[in-house]
């Protein structure tokens, strides 16, 4: 008989430390990880790319029969193909940030990305993070986090994120950028970012890695025995 595969849901605005700890979640407890905003990322690229504007949405919608997008794995880490080419490291910029953000409030786009989520779920053991994976993507996921921090905080470790990767960025542009990304996320009509009924509130603020990943790794253990 196969294993029984097991699905961990984790949303949260940005900068919460979903994807630092999901990563780590995912190894302590055997899972893959899947990180859904860099599918959102690639798009919000390859709109970047063509020149189209990401508030032009009949555009972006045009924009998604010309695009494949995908999952793919180097050893542990995640890597995400746009038309079979490898864009990992470029959708980690502040313009395609706020592009995916723009472009994942289109119903379409979210329609596009929706089934490849959910067939990785299918096929292996998953943490996936994101902001509507307990709501909508896996509703019913053997366990689901809501992990959220402080605005200033999350702004804080995006600005160091940031700076170390050479990006020449101010904090109070990146305080600012993280809330108006927080607003459009939890406002849009289309799978907004909200806590599911059923998920755990996690709250990072103050809390080291170590101390957050033993929380989560309790939390599993008590909804999966
Ligand atoms: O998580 P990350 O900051 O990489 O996500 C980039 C953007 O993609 C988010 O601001 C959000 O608008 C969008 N996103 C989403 N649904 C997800 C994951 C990301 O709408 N499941």
């Amino acid at each position: 008989m196969s294993e029984k595969l097991i699905s961990i849901a984790i949303d949260g605005p940005a900068g919460a430390g979903k994807s630092t700890i999901a990563k780590l979640l995912a190894k302590a407890v055997g899972c893959i990880y899947v990180d859904t905003g860099a599918l959102y990322r690639t798009i919000g690229l390859s709109v970047l790319e063509s020149g189209i504007e990401p508030s032009n949405t009949s555009a972006v919608i045009e924009q998604l029969k010309k695009i494949e997008v995908d999952i793919a794995y180097k050893g542990d880490n995640q890597v995400v193909l746009l038309n079979k080419k490898d864009v990992s490291d470029k959708i980690r910029t502040p313009a395609v940030s706020e592009a995916a953000s723009v472009t994942s409030a289109i119903p379409e786009v979210r329609a596009f990305l929706l089934e490849l989520q959910r067939k990785l779920a299918r096929e292996h053991s998953v943490v996936m993070d994101g902001r509507d994976i307990a709501t909508v993507v896996l509703p019913n996921a053997d366990v689901k986090i809501f992990l959220t921090a402080s605005a200033e905080e999350r702004a804080n470790r995006r600005y160091k994120e940031l700076i170390e990767k050479g990006e020449q960025v101010i904090y109070d542009e990146v305080l600012r950028d993280i809330i108006i990304r927080d607003e459009r996320d939890s406002s849009r009509a289309v799978a907004p970012l909200k806590c599911a009924k059923d998920a755990t509130l996690v709250d990072t603020t103050g809390k080291s890695i170590d101390e957050v990943i033993a929380l989560m790794s309790n939390i599993v253990l008590e909804k999966t025995k």
